[in-house]
């Protein structure tokens, strides 16, 4: 598999700042991290490429030498310590990773004994994330081709490979360490095939445009995936199908903003319901619902909706709606309204008009004081 570039994986500029790549880790790790994706192996191999490249990113000798080579500049055996992660504090996952060839033969999605799990965007609108949805997808796929039955051998027939003599597997030598790898020969299958199956060209698979129904369950935000076993890319030679990932994308709502379980709105009112009160009826996910505005409501005042959020996947309670009041300047006056507005307006003169205008008052004063500094 190639290695993807270290500045790609953590999504910074190649002049990225060590803050930005700090950021960029963190935001990785966070997203990725094993405790927060229990069983998630696409997650784990995710979070094993953030942390890796983080950490020779991280480290300016090595980052120079990244910068000037690329992953070349680590693939000279990992006996030498000069391996992306061969700080101290790593050496359980080198050695990890080196048993794990020797003995594990490879966990999933390593080596060629499956296939590869595919990742899909679905982009959904707020109301559907919140309620739920099954929706059909189509997928670009490889689908074990039908003559051969997968197998990529047009009269069925198969030979034991003779370079690994059908492990599958060969031995290399690194340094000190022996360890195993698959076999170039017959690409890990330990078997060649004499005659290819004309359809497929010997390769077992297909290219397919595969239809499938997702269920997304209700509550789910960006962010979230839903993994559908063996839903992925067929593995070669009739192995085990790998994974499909739905990874879910909420598009941004006309008037709801979605923090977490909780909705944020803005709720415009006139600045006669502000001054004298009133009840404005505001929309929730579930229908209307009403707030009851007291007389002198500030513009920014925030008011809570219980229960009228979002009830996500993970939580047992709906959060809250948010609705702050954003007292709205009149426009397109009718002569009536101009006249009145005038009347009004003239009714706040002399010492007693502060006591209408509370934020103005504090405001004036902090000028005054403002201005007696600078003089001073
Ligand atoms: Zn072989
Ligand atoms: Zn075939």
């Amino acid at each position: 598999m190639q290695k993807r570039d270290y500045y790609e994986i953590l999504g910074v500029a190649r002049n990225a700042s060590d803050e930005e790549l700090k950021k960029a880790y963190r935001r990785c790790a966070m997203k990725y991290h094993p405790d927060r994706n229990p069983g998630d192996a696409a997650a784990l191999e995710a979070f094993k490429e953030c942390k890796e490249a983080y950490e020779v990113l991280s480290e300016p000798s090595k980052r120079r030498l990244y910068d000037a080579h690329g992953h070349a500049a680590f693939e000279q055996g990992m006996g030498g310590g000069g391996g992306p992660g061969a700080g101290f504090g790593d050496m359980g996952d080198i050695f990890g990773d080196i048993f794990g060839n020797i003995f594990g033969g490879g966990g999933p999605g390593r080596g060629p004994r499956r296939g590869a799990d595919i990742g899909y965007v679905m982009e959904l609108d707020l109301e559907d994330a919140v309620a739920g949805i099954e929706k059909r997808i189509e997928i670009p796929t490889l689908a074990p081709c039908e003559p051969c039955k997968g197998t990529g051998s047009e009269d069925g027939k198969l030979e034991t490979c003779a370079t690994c003599h059908g492990h599958g597997q060969v031995r290399m030598q690194r340094g000190i360490f022996t360890m195993q790898q698959p076999c170039p020969h017959c690409g890990g299958r330990g078997q060649t095939i004499s005659t290819p199956c004309a359809a497929c060209h010997g390769n077992g698979r297909v290219e397919e445009e595969k239809v499938l129904s997702v269920k997304i369950p209700a509550g789910v935000d960006s962010g979230d995936r839903i993994r559908l076993a063996g839903e992925g890319e067929a593995g070669p030679a009739g192995t085990a199908p790998g994974d499909l990932y739905v990874e879910v994308r909420v598009r941004p709502h006309d008037i709801f903003v979605r923090d977490g379980d909780d909705l944020h709105c803005d709720v415009p009112i006139r600045i006669s319901q502000a001054a004298l009160g009133d009840i404005v009826r505001v929309p929730t996910l579930g229908g209307e619902a009403e707030i009851r505005i007291p007389a002198e409501t500030q513009t920014g005042k925030v008011f809570r909706l219980r229960d009228k959020g979002v009830k996500s996947v993970r939580s047992r309670r709906p959060g809250d709606l948010y609705c702050k009041v954003v007292v709205e300047t009149p426009v397109n006056l009718t002569a009536e309204q101009r006249t009145l507005l005038e009347q009004f307006e003239a009714t706040f003169v002399g010492e007693g008009a502060r006591k209408h205008s509370p934020k103005s008052s504090t405001f004036i004063d902090g000028v005054k004081g403002f201005w007696d500094r600078m003089v001073s």
